[in-house]
């Protein structure tokens, strides 16, 4: 169910959703083509893609990764996922993709928008196995002491925390590499780490166009370099093939071609606790 704390019944009030600024998680909406969006968010987002329309395909592949990354550690024996940045509910989410191979493997949604939550009730929290929390990563002392989190997830058995696209949303002084160290410390070895993170790599203009595009938005952009992401797994074993464009993180069926991948601007990878 919808945690009691801060998510109410599942339903905020329309006036909570502020319509005034643009919302990363809307404008991630209507990157993907979903129609959970407003004008103010498909304005900021259009400036984006008017430098870099790669953004869509990028972002797509983005959400193809953390499905397939899901699926992977599922596979791989994990039975609880803490999912923070959860996006606006897309088809399918994190928990369908988990429960379809074990319909007992609890998620725990974690976001700071609003209006992921008023979505929740409806799209991910729909079976007792899934829950949302409205709450912030840059306080990872409050998520995990939250007692729902702590009633779905126990801490003696492997976990997957994901963390995919929402770093970019953390300046670094806000120290992300110390907000991913204070929740993998809460895991037990054996757990994974599934982070995926925007870069300039291969967009010069992408931070310009970004501060532009997000300089109203409800959180800024910082984009970041191959070389600034791979240390956000310290303290975990990379899997096969380590930190890549996510297009190349385990493809199902063909490849990409060199001509995809130069449109994609994300990194993914998946650690294991040691
Ligand atoms: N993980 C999903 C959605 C990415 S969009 C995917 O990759 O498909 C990024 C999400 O992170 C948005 O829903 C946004 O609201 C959330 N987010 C951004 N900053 C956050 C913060 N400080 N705490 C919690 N969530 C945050």
């Amino acid at each position: 169910g919808v945690t009691e704390q801060g998510t109410g019944g599942g339903g905020f009030a329309a006036e909570e959703i502020d319509t005034s600024r643009p919302h990363p998680a809307r404008m991630y909406d209507y990157y993907l083509g979903g129609w959970d969006n407003y004008e103010v968010d498909r304005a900021a987002a259009e400036r984006f893609i008017e430098v870099i329309p790669d953004i869509r395909p990028g972002a797509r592949a983005n959400r193809d990764f953390l499905l397939r990354a899901v699926r992977k550690v599922v596979e791989s024996g994990v039975r609880q996922i803490i999912d923070i940045g959860t996006g606006i509910p897309t088809s399918p989410n994190t928990h369908e993709v988990a429960q379809e191979a074990d319909p007992d493997v609890r998620v725990v949604y974690v976001d700071n928008d609003p209006i992921v939550a008023t979505h929740a009730g409806a799209k991910l929290t729909n079976n007792g196995n899934a829950s949302f929390l409205l709450a912030d990563v840059r306080e990872p002392e409050r998520i995990l002491a939250h007692p729902e989190l702590r009633r779905m997830i126990d801490f003696d058995q492997p976990v997957a925390l994901l963390l995919v696209a929402i770093l970019h949303f953390i300046p670094d002084e806000e120290d992300p590499a110390g907000i991913v160290a204070a929740l993998a410390e809460a895991l037990p070895e054996g757990s994974c780490l599934v982070l995926s993170h925007g870069t300039t790599d291969f967009h010069s203009e992408a931070a310009r166009a970004a501060a532009d595009a997000y300089k109203n938005a409800t959180a800024s952009v910082t984009l970041r370099t191959y070389a600034d992401i791979v240390p956000f797994f310290d303290g975990f074993e990379l899997l096969d093939p380590g930190v890549v464009q996510v297009p190349l993180w385990h493809p199902d069926g063909e490849p990409p071609t060199p001509a995809e991948l130069a449109r994609v601007g994300f990194y993914g990878g998946v650690g294991v606790k040691g």
